[in-house]
C-alpha cells in the first residue's frame, strides 16, 4: 500500500445480538475485556492456570530481548499430559475424545482413557526408535486419529512435530524434512479421498530419495487403506507392529515452557513457506483459553467439530491442542464434503449432534453454490455456535451460514489469526458481541491489535491501513525455524516495535476491525487504495455470483485497473454480456464508481491453495499477461491453464 490509506467503501448495517440464553450462561463475559485491560499480564497468568503445571511459572513474560519472547519461562509442564491424562485423572476417562468418521463410512469412538493408552504406547515407540526430546518428527498422515496421537506422542517426549499436509507433493515433503532436519517420518499407506484410496507413502519414499533428507532413520507407517506399499527394509516399520506391542504405561516428563512443540510451514499463499516455531506453555495457554472463550465450549455437553486438516495451524490449535486441553468431545472427519454426496457435512452434524462447527469461507461459498436445499434435508438443530477462519468472510456468505446452517439463531464467530499467531487473536465472543457480517470485530481479551497508516500512526475510527499487533501474546511464534533474521525482517521491521501481520484492515465507526485481504493484494486505482475483499464481497452479494477473486492489473491511465474473475451460480450464462454489465453496475452501486471492475471474466474455477484460499498473485500474473509464478502450493494447477485459455487478449 502506498501513501493513501485504504478506502473504506463497504457499508454493512446488519447486526445480530447474542442469543439471550447463551449470553446468560457464557463461559466468558464482557468483564474479561476489563480484567485484561487493567492487567494484561495478570490476565494471561490467570489463563495459564487453566493448565496443569509440574512447576508453576512465577514469571509471565520475558520481553527483554524483543522480538524474541519467553512466556512462563520458569514453569514446567507436559503438553500431552494436559491434553489427555489429567482428564482421565479427573474422572472423565469414559468421555469420548474423538468421534472418528472415515470417508467410506467406518467410524470409531475413542475415549480419553483409550487416547491416553494410545498416546503412551506411541510415546514409548518413539523413544524405542531413538527419538528424544529436542528432535523433530515429520508427520504426513490423512485425517485419522493416529494424526492426533502422533502429535501428542511427540509432545509427550519433548520432540517437536512438523506436520506436512497430506496433499503435498514429494518435493514439498522433502523441503520441509530438510529444513526441519527431521529424524523420523510418520505416514500411512494412504487415506480415503473423493471415494477412493489415495496413496501417501510413495510421496514419502520419493522425498526420502532426495538430497538432504538422510537424517531420517525410520519411517513409521499406519495401515489405513491396505493398499500395496513399497517397503525399505530396516527403515520402514508398521505402526501397528511397533506401537501395538508397547506398554500403555508412560510417565510424562515435564519440560520447560519454552520447549519447542512444533514447526509448521505456512500455507504458502504469498510465496515460499516459512517454518513457524511454536513452543509449549504460552501456546497451550492461548489455544486452550481461546477455544474455551470463543466457542463457549462446555466439555460435558458440547460436540465440537473443526473441519480443518491437521496439516494447517487450525488443525493444530483447534483439533489437537485447544479442544483436547479442554477435555472436549470432538468429531474428526477424514474426507471431502461431497463424498459420497453434497450433504455429507450435514449428515455428520446430524449423526453426532454437533453443537459447535468451525469451518472456512471457501467451504461456505461452496455450500452456497450447491444450494440451500441440501442442508435443509438434515436436522441441524443441535448447532449453537458457528465459526469461520482462513479468509475474510464475505457478508453474504456470513448471512447464508447463519440462516441456512445456524437456523438464524447461532452466533457466528469470525476468527482472525495466522499460523504465526498460533491461536485466535481477533474475534467476537458468542455471548457478548453484537456481530456484524464480515467483521472479526475486536481483539480478544489480553490481545492488543490495531490498524496503522504508512507512518505507523494509529488510524482513527473509520480509517484503513495495516493490521498490527502492538503487544506480545502467549502463543506468538518464537522465530522462523533456523532463520532469526527472516523472522525480524518479515514481521518486526515494517513498524518499529509492532508485529506486522501482512493484512490490510479498517476500523468502522464503532472501532470494530474489518479484515480487507493481504497487503500484497490491495489495489491502487487512480490514487485510491481499494481492498480486494470489498470488491469481492460486493460481487458475491449479487444473486448470480457464487465466488469472486479480484486483482489489480497494471493500467496506463489508472495505475492499476480492477480485474474480477467470477464463478457464476447455477443457471447464469458465462457469455452473457448484459450480466457482466449488470455486475459492474452492482459493484458501482455498492461501493462507488471508483471500485467498478474494468473487466469481469466468468471462469469455472479459481486458483486456490491446498487450504482453500484464493491465490490472487497468480490471477494478477494472468491479468498482466505474465509468466505464472510459483504454483507448487496450488490444489490443481490445471485451473490456471483453463483460466488462461479463457482470457481474451488484453485490450
Ligand atoms: P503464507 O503466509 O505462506 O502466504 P497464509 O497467510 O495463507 O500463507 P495462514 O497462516 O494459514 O497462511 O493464514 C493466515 C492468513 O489468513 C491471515 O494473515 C489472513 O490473511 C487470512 N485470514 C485468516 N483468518 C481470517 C479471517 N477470519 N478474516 C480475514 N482473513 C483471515
Ligand atoms: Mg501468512
Amino acid at each position: 500500500m502506498s501513501n493513501e490509506s485504504l478506502a473504506n467503501l463497504l457499508k454493512e448495517d446488519r447486526r445480530f445480538a447474542p442469543p439471550a440464553d447463551l449470553a446468560a450462561h457464557a463461559n466468558v463475559t464482557a468483564e474479561a475485556y476489563e480484567q485484561a485491560k487493567a492487567d494484561r499480564l495478570g490476565f494471561w497468568a490467570a489463563q495459564a492456570r487453566r493448565l496443569t503445571w509440574a512447576t508453576e511459572p512465577t514469571e509471565t513474560l520475558d520481553w527483554s530481548n524483543p522480538p524474541f519472547a519467553k512466556w512462563f519461562k520458569d514453569g514446567r509442564l507436559n503438553v500431552a499430559y494436559n491434553c489427555v491424562d489429567r482428564h482421565v485423572e479427573a474422572g472423565h476417562g469414559d468421555r469420548v475424545a474423538i468421534h472418528f468418521e472415515g470417508e467410506p463410512g467406518d467410524s470409531r469412538a475413542i475415549t480419553y482413557a483409550e487416547l491416553k493408552d494410545e498416546v503412551s504406547r506411541a510415546a514409548n515407540a518413539l523413544t524405542e526408535l531413538g527419538v528424544s526430546a529436542g528432535d523433530r518428527v515429520a508427520v504426513y498422515l490423512p485425517m485419522i486419529p493416529e494424526a492426533v496421537v502422533a502429535m501428542l506422542a511427540c509432545a509427550r517426549i519433548g520432540a517437536a512435530h512438523s506436520v506436512v499436509f497430506g496433499g503435498f507433493s514429494a518435493d514439498a515433503i522433502a523441503a520441509r524434512i530438510k529444513d526441519a532436519d527431521a529424524k523420523l517420518v510418520i505416514t500411512a499407506d494412504g487415506g480415503y479421498r473423493r471415494g477412493k484410496p489415495s496413496a501417501l507413502k510413495p510421496a514419502v519414499d520419493e522425498a526420502l530419495s532426495r538430497e538432504g533428507t538422510q537424517g531420517v532413520a525410520k519411517v513409521l507407517v499406519v495401515r489405513r487403506t491396505e493398499q500395496d506399499v513399497a517397503w525399505t527394509e530396516g527403515r520402514d516399520l508398521w505402526w501397528h507392529d511397533v506401537v501395538g506391542k508397547q506398554s500403555a504405561e508412560h510417565t510424562p516428563e515435564a519440560f520447560e515452557a519454552e520447549q519447542p512443540l512444533f514447526v509448521l510451514y505456512t500455507s504458502g499463499t504469498t510465496g515460499k513457506p516459512k517454518g513457524i516455531l511454536h513452543t509449549s506453555g504460552g501456546y497451550l495457554t492461548q489455544a486452550s483459553y481461546t477455544h474455551h472463550a470463543v466457542f463457549d465450549l462446555k466439555p460435558e455437553t458440547d460436540v465440537y467439530w473443526c473441519t480443518a486438516d491437521i496439516g494447517w495451524v487450525t488443525g493444530h490449535s483447534y483439533i489437537t491442542y485447544g479442544p483436547l486441553s479442554n477435555g472436549a468431545t470432538q468429531v474428526i472427519y477424514e474426507g471431502t464434503p461431497d463424498t459420497p454426496h453434497q450433504g455429507r457435512f450435514w449428515e455428520i452434524v446430524q449423526k453426532y449432534g454437533v453443537t459447535i462447527l468451525y469451518t472456512a469461507p471457501t467451504a461456505i461459498r461452496t455450500f452456497m453454490k450447491w444450494g440451500d436445499d441440501i442442508p435443509a434435508k438434515f436436522d441441524l438443530s443441535s448447532l449453537r455456535v458457528l465459526g469461520s477462519v482462513g479468509e475474510p468472510i464475505n457478508p453474504e456468505a456470513w448471512v447464508w451460514y447463519r440462516k441456512h446452517i445456524g437456523a438464524d439463531k447461532c452466533p457466528i464467530v469470525d476468527t482472525w489469526w495466522q499460523t504465526e499467531t498460533g491461536a485466535m487473536m481477533i474475534s467476537p465472543l458468542p455471548g457478548v458481541t453484537e456481530t456484524k457480517p464480515g467483521s472479526a470485530q475486536r481483539a480478544l481479551p489480553g490481545i492488543a491489535a490495531t490498524v496503522v497508516d504508512d507512518e505507523a500512526n494509529e488510524v482513527p475510527d473509520g480509517g484503513g491501513g495495516y493490521l498490527v499487533l502492538t503487544e506480545p501474546w502467549p502463543s506468538m511464534l518464537r522465530t522462523i525455524w533456523g532463520d532469526d533474521q527472516r523472522f525480524i525482517d518479515t514481521y518486526w521491521s515494517r513498524f518499529e516495535g509492532k508485529y506486522f501481520a501482512g493484512d490490510g484492515a479498517k476500523k468502522d465507526d464503532d472501532g470494530d476491525i474489518w479484515l480487507l485481504g493481504r497487503v500484497d493484494d490491495v489495489m491502487l486505482v487512480s490514487g485510491h487504495n481499494i481492498s480486494t475483499t470489498e470488491v469481492e464481497s460486493a460481487l458475491v452479494s449479487h444473486p448470480s455470483v457464487a465466488e469472486a477473486a479480484v486483482v489489480g492489473a497494471a493500467d496506463e491511465t489508472t495505475g492499476q485497473a480492477i480485474v474480477a474473475f467470477v464463478i457464476l451460480r447455477g443457471t447464469a450464462d458465462a457469455d452473457d454480456a448484459e450480466l457482466v454489465g449488470q455486475l459492474r453496475n452492482h459493484v458501482g452501486t455498492a461501493l462507488g464508481p471508483i471500485a467498478k471492475p474494468k473487466r469481469i471474466l466468468p471462469v469455472a474455477e479459481l486458483p486456490k491453495t491446498r487450504s482453500g484460499k484464493i491465490m490472487r498473485r497468480l490471477l494478477r500474473d494472468v491479468a498482466e499477461n505474465r509468466q505464472l509464478g510459483d504454483v507448487t502450493t496450488l490444489t490443481d494447477s490445471s485451473v490456471m491453464d483453463l483460466i488462461q485459455t479463457k482470457l481474451p487478449a488484453a485490450p
